[in-house]
């Protein structure tokens, strides 16, 4: 019985692969469909969405801005002061998780609970008088694919992550929250709709000026990149002043037949609330590699006697087993695989493993993140070979500013992309290529982008 368990766990591996032949073309696809979503083909999985920030910080940006950053798990609101690069960044910030209820209601619910945090956040400042009579002026982060039509405003083209508001569908997300911020008695004027990418993007800019891709790597998964405006057939109007714009790849829908997709992806995808949709994201980002784990540990359940006589109810309810939880068990580095055996017992009542168990669940994870970081590494290459950096003949540094708590909290998974990146580049132009952990980039880049644009 043991063997069989040894016999899906051996098949995942096979499933899982992902070596560097396979992630070049996993780049090169990428590159493609980048290509395709710039000249605006029909087919295109990803919609580089023109995000109309044409300004990014510069560093000399002075004042207070507020900014909303809406993720898919935490909601935060924040205040910066901004004094010049030399000076540090002052913030004031409260972060919320969003309630399940808010992320399947009405998009009057969703907007009313923004900007009441924002009134309540608005409230407790007192009566500083640091605006006197100046325009407050805000940034909002709403990391969910938006069909931009200027800087600040844009409509939700569709919900990923879990969330699914109907009635939000096709509206523009800045005239609901500027409606609902009148209703709190909130005075702000949202002076740029951002995503998180984007935002990660700007704020690594601000101190550092060779950061041109932002990657977020969260409950979901996008990036975002410095594009020349005249390599994009589908610009309309005025090209910007600086000759480059930014795109948000919304990379998190890409999809191909090279990707090593598996049984658990397929009937994870099926049995979400966007079938079809978000393909690589659900592969790689913290919403769901937990998820996977579980439906392989489902399956070794049902198929050997591994985990004994145990009963299934907790392994066969869905998201029980968060991505924190992954890694906890994955870095667990007592030498008889306590915290596993811990976290086996406590979130699935999978109670007296033997330490061959525990090796066998220490290396599922392994597999399935390892799977996702070099995916991401994938991605991450196939957009500096769109922009021809990193190449034979390029000099210049490249600096990828990435956000969010699966890279930032899971040490095994962002060491496995950072090798996985010199791997595929090649050591020396690797040398040119610097990652960097961008923490709150997502919320800190609105205020930036508001302040660049204001
Ligand atoms: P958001 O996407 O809302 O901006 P985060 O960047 O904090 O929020 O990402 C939340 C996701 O990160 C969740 O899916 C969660 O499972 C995952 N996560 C949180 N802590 C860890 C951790 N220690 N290791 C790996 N993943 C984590
Ligand atoms: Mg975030």
């Amino acid at each position: 019985m043991v063997a069989a368990a040894e016999r899906v766990v051996v098949e995942l591996r096979e499933a899982c692969a992902a070596p560097a032949a396979r992630l070049n073309e996993v780049a090169a696809a990428m590159e493609a469909e980048m290509r395709a979503g710039l000249r605006e083909e029909g087919g295109s999985k990803i919609k580089m969405i023109i995000s109309h920030v044409e300004n990014l910080p510069t560093g000399n940006e002075e004042g207070f801005f507020y900014a909303l950053d809406l993720g898919g798990t935490n909601f935060r609101v924040l205040r910066v002061q901004l004094a010049g690069k030399e000076k540090p960044v002052a913030k004031r910030e409260s972060k919320v998780s969003i309630p399940p209820r808010i992320m399947s209601g009405n998009a009057s619910e969703l907007f009313g609970f923004i900007a009441s945090a924002l009134a309540s956040f608005v409230a407790d400042e007192g009566r500083s008088n640091v605006f006197e009579d100046k325009q407050r002026e805000l940034g909002f982060t709403f990391s969910f694919p938006v069909r931009k039509t200027s800087i600040a405003s844009g409509t939700l083209s569709y919900w990923t992550k879990g969330f699914k508001i109907d009635d939000a569908v096709g509206k523009d997300v800045v005239a609901e929250l500027q409606t609902a911020m009148e209703k709190h008695g909130v005075e702000m004027r949202v002076a740029a709709l951002i995503n998180d990418a984007v935002g990660t993007l700007a704020a690594g800019r601000y101190n550092d000026e060779d950061v041109v891709i932002g990657v977020i790597l969260g409950t979901g998964s996008n990036a975002a990149y410095v594009e020349e405006a005249s390599a994009i057939p589908k610009f309309e109007g005025e090209l910007p002043k600086s000759g480059n714009t930014v795109i948000n790849t919304e990379w998190g829908n890409f999809s191909s037949s090279c990707l090593p997709i598996t049984e658990y992806d397929q009937a994870l995808d099926k049995e979400s609330l966007n079938p079809g949709e978000q393909i690589f994201e659900k592969m790689i980002s913290g919403m769901y590699l937990g998820e996977i784990v579980r439906r392989v540990l489902l399956k070794i359940a049902s198929q050997s006697t591994l985990f004994g006589e145990i009963n299934q109810t907790k392994l066969e309810t869905r998201d029980i087993l968060g991505t924190d939880n992954i890694s906890a068990l994955h870095h667990d580095d007592t030498p008889d695989l306590r915290i596993v055996a811990e976290k086996l017992a406590d979130n699935l009542k999978i109670k007296d493993t033997s330490l061959e168990t525990r090796k066998m669940v220490v290396e599922i994870c392994d597999i399935v993140t390892t799977r996702s970081a070099r995916l991401a590494a994938a991605g991450i290459v196939g957009i500096l070979r769109k922009i021809g950096r990193a190449v034979p003949g390029d000099q210049r540094r490249s600096v990828v500013a990435i956000d969010g708590s699966l890279f930032d909290h899971y040490a095994e998974f962002r060491q496995c992309l950072e090798r996985t990146l010199v791997e595929l580049l090649g050591e020396e132009a690797s040398r040119s290529v610097a990652v960097k952990l961008t923490k709150d980039g997502s919320g800190l880049g609105a205020a930036l982008i508001a302040a660049a644009h204001s």
